[in-house]
């Protein structure tokens, strides 16, 4: 096996995204010594504070992502893991009927070869054998989720090739793609039933209603991570982010101990592999662990 360490490259749209998707298999596979870098595709400039108990007030998109670049660095170092910003500004989530324009200048609205050339060059430069994002639909309907995984896709196929992205590096080819899905309706309504079963009020009862009554087709994990003994590190992660995460509320309303029993995985599906692996797995790298790697 080489002894050069392996890379894990997680493309988020948000700070606070990594810490509420993959988070624990992030901060595994850190402790176990793979280097890990978390990139944020927006500052979150336009984040509303959905935390009640935070006393912060931000009055401009400025003053937010400072706050945030603030919690970033507290989640990032929780998590034990290497950061970096794309630099582009929040798109925000257009809400009302008609939906208004998003931003001009945004995220979702750069031209996406334009978008993709700093996460090429990362690529290039951090050479990641196994790179992490969202699903096309973005896993949530956010339009910088949409354009997070447009950009993680073109820049994992394209990182590769020479004659593509000239002025952006040396070319690398990461060797398989994920997509984060830690909000499976399997994994809601095994928690949701684990705890109606314990005689504790599940905070997923709606959710399980909701999801079930508009028979969502999903897609299908295909690689489920063992992190439970990360969970501590993930929960403090999503409490450095003060703006947007109510300690009291939706992510900290199952008991620990419940969920390391029931679910003790975080899942992804694999979207595309350049080595040979069989499926399902239990390991982002596996294929990979025993080839000779760059
Ligand atoms: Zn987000």
């Amino acid at each position: 096996m080489s002894s050069t360490p392996l890379r894990l490259l997680a493309v988020h749209a948000h700070p606070d995204d990594e810490s509420s998707k993959g988070a624990a298999t992030t901060a595994r596979y850190a402790a176990e010594g793979v280097e890990v870098l978390v990139v944020s595709c927006t500052g979150g400039e336009r984040g509303s504070i959905l935390n009640p108990s935070c006393t912060l007030r931000p009055s401009t998109l400025e003053e937010m992502a400072a706050i945030r670049r603030v919690e970033m660095a507290a989640a990032a170092e929780a998590l034990g893991v290497q950061h970096r910003w794309l630099g582009f500004v929040d798109s925000g989530l257009p809400e009302g009927d008609p939906l208004p324009p998003l931003p001009e200048g945004c995220f979702a609205l750069v031209p996406l070869e334009e978008a993709a050339a700093p996460l090429v060059e990362i690529v290039r430069e951090f050479r990641p054998h196994v790179m992490t994002t969202y699903d096309p639909s973005g896993g949530y309907p956010h339009p910088d989720h949409v354009m997070c995984h447009r950009v993680a896709f073109e820049a994992y196929h394209a990182a590769g090739d020479a004659e593509r992205y000239r002025d952006q590096g040396e070319p690398w080819t990461p060797l398989k793609l994920y997509y984060n899905h830690d909000f499976s309706m399997k994994r809601i309504r095994t928690v949701h039933e684990a705890m109606t079963d314990a005689g504790l009020e599940s905070p997923f009862g709606e959710w399980v209603e909701t999801r079930a009554a508009r028979e969502i087709v999903e897609r299908q994990a295909t690689t489920a991570v063992p992190c439970s003994d990360y969970f501590d590190r993930r929960d403090r992660a999503l409490i450095a982010h003060e703006t947007q995460i109510d300690p009291d509320g939706f992510f900290f309303g199952t008991p620990r101990d419940l969920e390391v029993e029931v679910w003790p995985v975080e899942e992804f599906e694999l979207a595309d592999s350049r080595v040979p692996t069989t499926l399902p797995e239990d390991d982002l790298f596996a294929g990979i662990r025993h080839e000779e790697i760059a």
